[in-house]
């Protein structure tokens, strides 16, 4: 296809505004689903599909759509729907796939409004100089007022409210106008026919039958079916065994050239292989410079997980293995802990990343796990000059310490202004210094700050999200580490230091944390037969302590000589209690204690 009939686009939008729905409709507008495999079927197959992991999930459908109307009417261009993920963990991916657009629809529930998810996405999509058309989705609902959020959307972006198309993704109203905007508005890709080949990866995923599904963006030059490419990051070589497009399933194409979307499959079994942002060129003729924009992936946040049963070690084991083959960012390698035995230390790239995989584990293989409280990396120099990177705060040095320095981000808050008390407050409550703030438009305020990481892994997304009453939206970046007065807090039970408890924390607000964790774990802990003191401490100097009185009588106390199924269900409910509890020492700790405590408030 000449690049002048290609658009490539996006949708970007706050979850659950309607993104799926609409691109469903877009496919079956364009004709790319058949009707009658349309409606529920169709998406059932692909969330079995998404459940078991085998993802032919459409990451870049292609959709041929003839306009009937405007100065391209009749003509039959070829659009490229690329999918985003839409979270902060994931905002490198977010945006390589913006990237590979021109243009992206930016999506706006009618009933709803702007929302912080909105925002991110749309500055992000400004930053990439994508032509952006605003839409009102959801209109038949009887709760939209279109004319209010028309107003608020056009004054964010600048536009005139009769520029927003208001669009139903569940009826369908709308939709051809809006696919003909995009035809009419979104600039085609440019690019250099006879350069040597360049194609940006934007997304790869594992598949149980083809090995890893590379996505590209073709930028200059041409890719064909049976060429050696070179991946110019990893620097590895590989024969293009199939190249092809997704409309909706994968269909193997002869060859994609300027600005076209599609996938390449070379047999590889690891999507590290394949990194998001690496650029593809030929081994033959290869270009000189990468595409801009390939980064690491760099595990940020920290975690050790253990299986609640010992005996599923080597069942945690194989399934981190699998799921290492989809996820480039996860990192893993065995520790052991003397509270919780045999696990693994995890490391991703953020908090969200943290809970997706430990759901995948729980869920798709089964696992019952405990995940102790996420940390960062510390960089510790010793006095006698030995340095240690230290991933786990039970691992801290004892010795004499010269310095430890801490990951440190650049954070973005954006908030409407009546918020700006409360986020500074917050802010600096969380060690942040104010790097500036600006004014968006009058009720919309940017603030930036420069913080540690380890006080954005501490639940500042959620602190921060109460406090705006879910309104800020949140990104941020790395950037260089900084030294900082921290120490490792220990917390004790009936005297044993529990490791898992550890935690390495600013040295003004240790006493604090002492205090709290020690009061928040004799919450959580049952009592036992025997009186348990919790302390914490720095060092060999205890800064805090609460007790856990003994049971005084048994449960089944209370019901001797009573009936006997009353008893059995008592034992039944103790068992089942029982189940998710670790012992320590001698102490039984349920595993929200370990969860519960590790969260701040
Ligand atoms: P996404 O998270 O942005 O992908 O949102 P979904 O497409 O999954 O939609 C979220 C919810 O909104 C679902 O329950 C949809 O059925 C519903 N929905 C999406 N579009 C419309 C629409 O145009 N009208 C109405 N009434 N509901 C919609
Ligand atoms: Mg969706």
């Amino acid at each position: 296809t000449p690049p002048a009939l290609i658009r490539n686009f996006c949708i970007i939008a706050h979850i659950d505004h309607g993104k799926s729905t609409l691109a469903d409709r877009m496919l079956q507008m364009t004709g790319v689903v058949e009707e009658r495999l349309m409606r529920d079927q169709y998406l059932d197959r692909m969330d079995l599909e998404r459940e078991r992991g085998i993802t032919i999930k459409s990451q870049a459908v292609r959709l041929p759509f003839t306009p009937s109307a405007g100065p391209d009417a009749g003509t039959t261009h070829v659009l490229n729907l690329i999918d985003t993920p839409g979270h902060v963990d994931f905002s490198y991916e977010v945006s390589r796939s913006l990237a590979a657009c021109e243009g992206t629809i930016l999506l706006v529930d009618a009933a709803q409004g702007i929302e912080a998810q909105t925002l991110a996405n749309l500055y992000l999509a400004l930053d990439h100089d994508l032509q952006i058309i605003p839409v009102l989705n959801k209109i038949d609902l009887p709760a939209a007022q279109p004319d209010k959020y028309a107003a608020e959307l056009a004054h964010l972006i600048g536009c005139d409210t009769g520029d927003i198309l208001r669009v139903s993704g569940k009826t369908g109203e709308g939709v051809a106008e809006l696919l003909e905007r995009v035809v009419s508005e979104v600039p085609p890709p440019v690019g250099d026919a006879d350069a040597p080949a360049r194609a940006m990866i934007f997304d790869s995923v594992y598949d149980t039958y083809r090995g890893v599904v590379t996505y590209v963006r073709v930028v200059d030059g041409a890719l064909a079916s049976r060429e050696r490419i070179f991946m110019m990051s990893t620097k590895a070589t590989h024969e293009l065994l199939e190249i092809g497009v997704i409309s909706p399933e994968m269909k193997p194409v002869a060859g994609l050239g300027v600005g076209e979307v599609g996938y390449l499959i070379t047999g590889v079994k690891d999507v590290r292989q394949s990194k998001v942002g690496d650029t593809v060129t030929l081994n033959a003729r290869p270009a000189t410079e990468p595409l801009p924009g390939y980064r690491e992936p760099k595990p940020m946040v920290f975690s050790g997980l253990y299986p609640l049963d010992g005996s599923q070690y080597s069942d945690l084991r194989d399934a981190l293995d699998k799921l290492k083959l989809n996820d480039a960012s996860l990192t893993y390698e065995p520790e052991t802990s003397g509270a919780l035995g045999f696990g693994f230390r995890c490391g991703f790239l953020g908090l969200l990343h943290l809970e997706i995989i430990r759901e995948r584990l729980e869920r798709e293989f089964g696992l019952e796990l405990i995940s102790t409280a996420p940390n960062v990396i510390y960089d510790v120099l010793m006095e006698d000059g030995q340095r240690h990177a230290v991933m786990n705060p039970s691992e801290f040095p004892t010795g004499k310490i010269a310095s430890v320095r801490e990951p440190m981000v650049r954070a973005t808050v954006l908030a409407p202004s009546e918020f700006v008390g409360a986020i500074m407050e917050l802010c600096q409550s969380r060690r942040g210094s104010m790097r500036g703030m600006d004014y968006l438009s009058e009720d919309r305020v940017e603030l930036r700050y420069t913080m540690p990481l380890s006080e954005i892994v501490f639940d500042f997304f959620d602190a921060l999200k109460s406090r705006t009453r879910g309104y800020a939206s949140l990104d941020y970046e790395p950037t260089d580490d900084a030294e900082a007065d921290l120490v490792k807090v220990d917390i004790l039970l009936n005297g044993d230091p529990v490791d898992a408890f550890s935690a390495i924390v600013h040295k003004d607000k240790a006493y604090s944390y002492g205090v709290a964790m020690a009061s928040k774990l004799k919450e959580l802990i049952p009592r036992q037969q025997f009186e348990v003191p919790i302390q914490a401490a720095v060092g060999s100097r205890i800064i805090a302590r609460e007790n856990i009185r003994a049971i005084r009588k048994d449960v089944l106390a209370k019901c001797y000589g009573g009936d006997i199924t009353r008893k059995r269900k008592l034992i039944e409910r103790q068992k089942e209690g029982k189940r998710r509890m670790k012992t320590v020492g001698r102490v039984e700790v349920p595993q929200e204690a370990f969860i519960a405590a590790l969260s701040s408030d």
